[in-house]
């Protein structure tokens, strides 16, 4: 651990501020704390040589009365983001030797901002499962117990928080793997509205779904990172062109509970803890509500149609000619063939296959079409609740973080992510915020309280958020 990832950016701030510390110090303790922590958690891919001297540069900046808002702030980012002149490997045998050759708009935003980046962080091939063990590149370990995952797919981004290498850092969310690894690792993570952060420069997975957003220890820290990385991009047409964020001034919000969606499957001790968070924030002042979202049920279905689908398509473009690894063949097929046959893993291979089915002629209608239909039957369920509530509670997952190797069947790590792939189904947010722990094997686990809201309403996660720590602090 490192004390000063133990301090909020607002102190960081501070301090840099009045000189009680410099970028330099900051970046060196990281590089300290990944030296002693990363040959087992396994959260790096790369840490950057070049950290120190950006370290540097960020102290020139402040001196010429510079006052970027993370300025001298290191931080890490999920390998599937461009940071130009770096590898970026998206986790994968594909991509292990590909250099990006552009900044991503949230590279460019931080960059901006003055924050250091110090690497770049582990993650599922392809950002595709919940555990990280789809990592060309091996696990990552779960601080907390090292003998379990630190969940997925941005399990780095989240264990590099929970190690104390950095006191923030950027994951991707398509269908969970923001708020999946922050709930197992103890930290805040939040998978902002569709649309509001550019996906120009993420290694896409599924077009529709993803999202990129921040991990940190506290909400405001998370706050903090978003307003640096959102904002209108012309290279992304999905981009919302006026984003306008709602205000919660409410006094009383009231917060809608599927509890008929989570009844079975949560473990008991998480759902314990749910429902105590939930009586604290009734005593806060807020109302709770019973709610019923008929089609949720169908969300890791067509989760699992759509996803596939587009991801098929996303990964068309690997075809071992233009990007990374290429293998000799006898014709173009053949080298097609051996080029993808052995840059991609097993899990990426039955997605693309799984996708090609269900777009291929014949197949579409009965599936992804229907698929697309039930979304927006999901989408309404939405609408329809978010008529009489401004937020809507989940635990995040069901269960704590997994041993690794416990889920070998991928039907049974698909079900990790049932209460969080519905906001991305839907396009909403949704933040995960500790909520406390729960024991096994004589070790203290975290669990996460999921929150969404409508499109564009961040600030009522952030204002719910802020309670649901007070509880676990
Ligand atoms: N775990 C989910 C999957 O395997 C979500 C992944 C993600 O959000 N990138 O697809």
């Amino acid at each position: 651990m490192n004390e000063h990832t133990q301090k909020t950016l607002g102190e960081l701030k501070d301090m840099l501020e009045n000189g009680e510390c410099s970028a330099v110090d900051l970046v060196k303790k990281s590089l300290k704390t990944i030296k002693e922590e990363n040959d087992e958690i396994n959260a790096y891919l790369e840490v950057f040589d070049d950290a120190l001297e950006e370290a540097e540069e960020a102290d020139k900046r402040r001196k010429k009365g510079e006052q970027g808002a993370l300025l001298g702030i290191p931080i890490a980012v999920k390998d599937n983001m461009l940071i130009e002149g770096k590898t970026v490997s998206a986790g994968s045998k594909i991509l292990e030797n590909y250099t990006a050759s552009y900044d991503a708009f949230v590279i460019q935003k931080l960059k901006e901002s003055g924050a250091v980046i110090v690497g770049r962080t582990n993650l599922d091939e392809f950002a595709m499962g919940g555990s990280t063990e789809n990592s060309a590149f091996g696990v990552v370990r779960n601080p907390h117990d090292k003998t379990r995952v630190a969940g997925g797919s941005s399990g780095g981004s989240a264990a590099a928080v929970a190690m104390g290498s950095v006191p923030v850092s950027l994951g991707s969310d398509t269908g969970g793997s923001i708020r999946e690894p922050a709930a197992f690792c103890g930290c805040v993570g939040l998978k902002p509205t569709y649309g509001t952060v550019s996906r120009n420069g993420l290694i896409a997975m599924g077009s529709s779904l993803d999202q990129i957003g921040p991990f940190a220890n506290t909400v405001d820290d998370v706050e903090l990172l978003f307003r640096v990385i959102e904002g209108h991009d012309p290279k992304d047409s999905t981009s919302l062109l006026h984003p306008e964020f709602a205000t919660a001034d409410k006094n009383t919000l009231t917060i809608g509970v599927p509890r008929s969606f989570f009844k079975e499957g949560v473990r008991s001790d998480v759902l314990e803890q749910f429902e105590a968070t939930l009586e604290m924030l009734k005593t806060a002042g807020h109302t709770i509500k019973d709610i019923e979202l008929p089609y949720i049920k169908y969300s890791l279905p067509v989760y699992y149609i759509i996803m596939p689908a587009e991801a098929s398509t996303n990964l068309s473009r690997f075809d071992g000619m233009r990007y990374g690894l290429h293998v000799e063949g006898k014709d173009l097929l053949e080298e097609y063939k051996k080029s993808r046959g052995k840059g991609f893993g097993k899990e990426v291979r039955r997605r693309i296959m799984l996708g090609t089915y269900v777009l291929s002629s014949g197949y579409y209608d009965a599936y992804y079409g229907k698929a697309t239909t039930v979304r927006k039957m999901i989408q309404d369920d939405f609408t329809r609740a978010f008529k009489d509530c401004d937020a809507i509670a989940t635990p995040t997952t069901p269960s704590p973080a997994f041993t690794i190797g416990e889920k070998e069947d991928p039907v049974s790590m698909y079900l990790t992510d049932i209460f969080t792939v519905p906001a991305n189904i839907a396009g909403i947010p949704g933040i995960s915020v500790p909520m406390g722990s729960v024991t096994r094997h004589d070790k203290k686990l975290p669990i996460g309280f999921q929150i969404m809201a409508p499109h564009m309403h961040e600030n009522t996660l952030f204002t719910l958020g802020r309670l649901v720590e007070k509880k676990t602090n």
